[in-house]
């Protein structure tokens, strides 16, 4: 794309690299006719800045300026390797979430962060060299263990191929895990030639059936009616329901064929978890060496090299995490987004985009299609089908012939009344025990959110909540009291429960250790794999514990919220849930919809193989909406009672929210600081909108940082990021105080 963008321009509008909202414009340079071959939309520039250099990215180029004496740009670091649109879809990102225009700048770059620059003389040359991110230890293992395999005899082809699937799987201390069916053959070739030792050997179950298939299925009716809908939604949004199996992917597969056909290019957003070898072996298998692949367990060496092939168009089809949609597509036609509804679409730290909203400002005003796909829409998702903003596409049955797994609910508060006080239900014990006699599997999913604890009465499952907000309380040791976390109200923690007068009103949680040790004490013959955040840190610590239940004859996997994603075994005969209450308690307005989801996805698990299964879901509040959806397998048990109650008391998707979160080290500080964004905030707050707290975060200290922060209501389709842009320009943030705004968030943390 960067031959017909190069320029006689004398003028190049350049972003400088530098995170401060006072920088936030491009600054205008002068194009030394020398470089003016070099200089085209997108290439990163070294320029002078005030007595410094910086590098910058050239965002427009002319041949007039509003200023005079124009520095000169002094070297061109490099070719663009940004995407014609990176300078637009940034602005739009920028004003839209409220961050640095270069924060913005910075998710079209290739991997490798912020450019450096080194200098370097000789004979008395200056040259100024871009340096390249390195490539991984892991990848320079894997090239030397494969040495004799990069002979000239052993053909292009297949290093090429060897390359690229090792770079899918994760590479361990003196063991290469090749999990990719896709080059199966290529390395048993290579172990033949004695290039490769092989001291390991694992099948994938899910790879078995999946990725080795390369041939497009005979589509059901109602896939055949979503990939028409597809095609004839350009610059439109579709959303794509189905439960797991209703074959969405295949979907996916022959939207991008046509995309492909009419000469256009793809961009698939897969959740990062869910982005494993079997996942992009369906790609592979029916695109080949189109697809790049872009996700953060690759180094960034690996990274930079997928980059590339899609800026060069080698590339066509780029399967990735949420930053793959700043990929360097050439020409983009259609975007999917898997799985919509997870939450990780939305980016931590600035700018805190989310990947489907910004999708669906791609598509506005374009040709360009998105199809967002999911078994649990997202409330966001449902009111858009809703108002006719975007198209809706149903696949409401499972491809395969399999029953879904039935689903009992257990009342906790009633168990606890009958004296049984342990954290499994007898439903539940005897479940386990069924699993144990017919040595089959169970998946024991623990729901925790580790930070926030609420107050649970175990005789009645009562939670005090906000009256404000319908949101559930915090407990906070400090001053033993009850907090809401939306608006800031705080009461004292009541000594009996509310509701029933019962003594039990307790902190609720469990860890999965104390689990894991209850499971032990009971069934002490039944192996348990663990895999929770302590469990399955380092590199491929989550595949090792999946493979280690795998390898089991019988028993228990118990996880926390990691293990509801795709797994996926057919002798799992028993998913079983301790504590559906936890995500039904967070301080978050989302909280029923986020059960609900898990809920859902968990039992999914379930009834895979012949044996149909059994998903047991133990809880205080039974009758939780969110419960009776999936006991009922109907959402709209749930999103009546949610489109009820977000629009009466005031919440997304029927306002927009912002959430300004305001820590440093000096509570004095932070505090005082808050309350004057409070009061800018409020000062010409347009009409409808409204200023909730400053108030304590959820999270009201994290390490030695104290947090606090404001809640922002407006209307729908207000513009909420341009008028907190504005405050916090014109309110700057004294030394050791940080404002994060998080514009329509996700959490409450
Ligand atoms: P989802 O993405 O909704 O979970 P998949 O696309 O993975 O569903 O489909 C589930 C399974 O059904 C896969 O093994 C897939 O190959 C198979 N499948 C998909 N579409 C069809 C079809 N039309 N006929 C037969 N099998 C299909
Ligand atoms: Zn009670
Ligand atoms: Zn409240």
């Amino acid at each position: 794309m960067n031959e017909s963008m190069r320029t006689e321009a004398s003028i190049a509008r350049v972003v400088i690299d530098v995170r401060t909202r006072a920088l936030d414009e491009p600054f205008d340079y002068a194009i030394p006719a020398p470089l003016a071959h070099q200089v085209s939309i997108g290439c990163p520039v070294l320029v002078p800045l005030g007595g410094r250099r910086a590098v910058g990215f050239v965002v427009g180029l002319g041949n007039e300026s509003r200023y005079d004496n124009l520095k000169p740009i002094e070297s061109v670091l490099g070719e663009s390797l940004s995407r014609a649109d990176a300078y637009e879809l940034a602005r739009w990102i920028a004003d839209e979430y409220a961050s640095p225009l270069a924060e913005a700048m910075r998710l079209f770059l290739p991997p490798g962060g912020t450019p450096k620059v080194v200098r370097r003389e000789s004979d008395g040359v200056v040259t100024w060299d871009l340096v390249r991110p390195s490539v991984s230890a892991a990848e320079d293992r894997v090239v030397t263990l494969l040495d004799s395999a990069f002979e000239p005899r052993a053909g292009a082809r297949l290093q090429r191929s060897i390359i690229d699937a090792l770079r899918m799987g994760p590479v361990t201390s003196g063991e290469l895990a090749v999990e990719f069916g896709a080059v199966a053959a290529a390395l048993k070739t290579l172990e033949q030639r004695g290039a490769i030792e092989v001291t390991a050997r694992r099948r994938w179950r899910g790879e078995s059936g999946r990725a080795r298939e390369d041939t497009a299925h005979t589509l059901t009716k109602a896939q055949s009616a979503a990939v028409e809908t597809i095609a004839a939604s350009a610059g439109a949004v579709v959303v794509l329901e189905g439960v797991t199996g209703s074959g969405k992917t295949e979907v996916y597969l022959r939207a991008i064929e046509r995309t492909l056909g009419a000469g256009r290019d793809a961009i698939v957003l897969v959740p990062e978890i869910s982005l494993t070898p079997q996942t992009v072996g369906r790609f592979r298998a029916r695109f080949g060496n189109l697809v790049a692949v872009l996700h953060s367990r690759l180094s960034v060496g690996e990274r930079f090299d997928q980059w590339s092939l899609v800026a060069q168009g080698d590339a066509k089809v780029v399967v990735g995490a949420r930053s793959a949609l700043f990929a360097p597509v050439r020409d983009l036609g259609l975007i999917i987004i898997d799985e919509e509804h997870e939450a990780s679409y939305k980016q931590g730290s600035a700018p805190r985009y989310h990947a489907r909203d910004v999708a669906a400002h791609i598509a506005h005003d374009s040709d360009i299609t998105v199809v967002l796909g999911s078994a649990t829409p997202s409330m966001e998702a449902r009111a858009a089908v809703d108002e006719g903003r975007w198209v809706s596409a149903r696949l409401p049955e499972r491809v395969t012939a399999h029953g879904l797994p039935e689903v009992r609910v257990v009342d906790m508060g009633a168990e606890f009344g009958d004296g049984n006080r342990s954290m499994f239900s007898s439903v539940m014990s005897d479940a386990i025990d069924a699993v144990s006699d017919r040595k089959s599997k169970g998946v024991l999913f623990l729901n925790r959110r580790g930070f926030a604890s609420f107050l649970l009465c175990r005789e009645c499952g009562f939670v005090p909540r906000c009256q404000n907000c319908s949101v559930s309380l915090t407990y906070h040791e400090r001053g033993d009291r009850l907090t809401c976390h939306h608006c800031g109200h705080t009461e004292p923690t009541p000594v009996s429960c509310p509701r029933c007068q019962s003594p039990y009103l307790r902190r609720f949680g469990a860890g999965t250790q104390r689990v894991e040790d209850e499971i032990h004490a009971r069934w002490p013959e039944l192996p348990v794999v663990r895999m929770d955040a302590d469990t399955t840190s380092g590199k491929g610590g989550h595949e090792r514990a999946l493979a280690a239940f795998e390898d089991l004859a019988s028993g228990l996997l118990l996880g926390t919220q990691m293990v509801a994603k795709g797994l996926d075994y057919p002798e799992v005969t028993l998913v079983g849930v301790i504590n559906a209450d936890t995500t039904m308690h967070l301080p978050d307005f989302r909280a029923a919809e986020r059960t609900y989801q898990l809920l859902e996805q968990v039992s999914g698990r379930a009834g895979r193989g012949e044996d149909p299964g059994l998903v047991v879901i133990q809880t205080y509040w039974p009758d939780h909406p969110a419960i009776r959806a999936v006991a009922a397998r109907d959402a709209e048990i749930l999103y009546t009672e949610e489109r009820e109650l977000r629009s009466s008391v005031g919440w997304a998707p029927y306002r927009r929210i912002a959430n300004i979160v305001i820590s440093g080290e000096n509570s004095a500080t932070v505090t005082s600081h808050s309350v004057v964004l409070g009061e800018a905030l409020s000062e010409a707050l347009p009409d409808g909108w409204e200023v909730l707290g400053p108030s304590d975060a959820a999270l009201a200290r994290v390490k030695r940082a104290y947090r606090r922060h404001i809640v922002l209501k407006a209307p729908p389709g207000a513009a909420l990021g341009p008028y907190v842009r504005a405050v916090l320009a014109r309110c700057p943030a004294p030394p050791g105080v940080a404002v994060a705004p998080d514009i329509d968030p996700m959490d409450f943390l």
